[in-house]
């Protein structure tokens, strides 16, 4: 039995992992659980998997549960919470489900604990890459991916020597604006942006996806976990999500890993890696009514948020953490009805423009970029 931490249990991918541990109740438990201050979503998954240790974002989070709780398991608050369950003894997996660059200090103390971290907070590789991979090989801990494509890749690459890689390919469905022309975002609304055509995900990632920032961000979590340079990492619009994405070997060799469009596919691998479990409750993909599958040449000027991301990641340093920094910022306020749609990319570009980059930063450092960015981009709105 394996006994979980699971950060991030109140969002999209948190609830698909919780149904990966009911449908595997004699592999999986979950021990601890952290999220930000949704009680309403959390009580009930308390009460169901009854979890030994849960931290949340602040105090009032903590006093409301003490007091709606049947059970009493130990309740912490505030940031150090998370690092704290992600440490305990009795835990083998943490899985890291939380959103944005809050689930930086939390992995480095898992990699530190020397846990197996099935991860999916890319923010956190963005932001700080470098030090998370520095620790991850120190301390010899595997990054197991649960974002699909990255899991795609992984699988792909299983067995193979990096070496004789001539370049990964990522593939974006192009997110709800795909078949808009650059003009016709001007009016866009944040409920046509939430409308993603083939997954469904948290809020910010969703408008990631509509801006293409998303695959921006997966082209530098990809840099990060495969150790590939910018030049062999690729990215294909394929608007079916069929193929979550693709290794190219130097002898023209491409293996795909194709799949549903469903995160416990990739999630449940993660937490079995390297074996496969049997997963019967649900279906898998049916070639033949798929049909085709479809591939389109990626654009710049029509996405201009993944040459961002292309441009932060090869100026490496400090750059990658405002481009992460001054999208989580700029996203929120495009969701809270503050900004238009197109004004996302126009901040960010702005933010890393007037940024003095700072080569290989500390954490410290990091947490300030991150910190002033936000204070930066919030400017501009104002
Ligand atoms: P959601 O917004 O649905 O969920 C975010 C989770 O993080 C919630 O449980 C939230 O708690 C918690 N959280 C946010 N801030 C804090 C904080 N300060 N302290 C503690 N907990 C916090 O996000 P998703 O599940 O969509 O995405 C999570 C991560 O996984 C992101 O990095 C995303 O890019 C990545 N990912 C997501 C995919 C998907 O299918 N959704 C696919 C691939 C990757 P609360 O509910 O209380 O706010
Ligand atoms: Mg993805």
């Amino acid at each position: 039995m394996q006994k979980i931490t699971l950060l991030g249990a109140t969002g999209s991918v948190g609830l698909q992992t919780l149904e990966v541990i009911r449908q595997q109740p004699h592999e999986f438990q979950l021990y601890a659980m952290a999220f930000g201050t949704n009680t309403e979503i959390a009580i009930p998954i308390i009460e169901e998997f009854k979890p030994k240790y849960i931290a949340v974002k602040d105090k009032e989070t903590k006093d409301y549960l003490q007091t709606h709780l049947s059970s009493q398991p130990n309740i912490l608050s505030g940031d150090e919470g998370m690092s704290e369950i992600s440490t305990l003894e009795n835990v083998d997996i943490v899985v890291n489900a939380v959103l944005g660059s809050v689930g930086l200090e939390p992995t480095l103390h898992a990699i530190r604990a020397q846990k197996k971290i099935a991860f999916a907070n890319k923010e956190t590789l963005v932001t700080a890459g470098h030090l998370v991979m520095k620790e991850a090989e120190k301390y010899g801990v595997e990054l197991l991916p649960v974002d699909s494509e990255h899991a795609a890749i992984h699988q792909c690459l299983k067995g193979e020597r990096l070496d004789e890689v001539k370049r990964i390919i990522i593939t974006a469905s192009g997110g709800s604006f795909r078949d808009k022309t650059r003009d016709e975002l001007r009016e866009v609304t944040v409920n046509q942006a939430l409308k993603h055509p083939n997954w469904s995900m948290g809020a910010k990632i969703t408008i990631d996806s509509a801006t293409m920032m998303n695959k921006g961000l997966e082209v530098i979590e990809a840099h990060w976990l495969f150790h590939m340079p910018y030049e062999q990492l690729d990215v294909i619009l394929h608007k079916e999500s069929i193929i979550h994405s693709m290794v190219e070997f130097k002898d023209h060799s491409l293996m795909a890993q194709l799949g549903t469009t469903d995160m416990k596919g990739p999630i449940q691998y993660a937490l079995t890696y390297p074996n496969r479990l049997d997963i019967s409750q649900e279906k898998g993909l049916n070639l033949v009514d798929i049909g085709k599958l479809h591939f389109d040449e990626m654009s710049f000027e029509r996405f201009p948020c993944l040459k961002m991301a292309y441009d932060a990641g090869r100026a490496g340093g400090t750059m990658p953490t405002v481009l992460n920094a001054a999208n989580e910022e700029a996203v929120q306020q495009f969701l809270n009805n503050k900004i238009s749609f197109l004004a996302i990319e126009d901040f960010i570009q702005k933010a890393m423009d007037e940024h003095t980059m700072v080569s290989k930063p500390d954490l410290t450092t990091i947490v300030e970029v991150d910190q002033e960015t936000r204070r930066r981009v919030k400017s501009y709105v104002n």
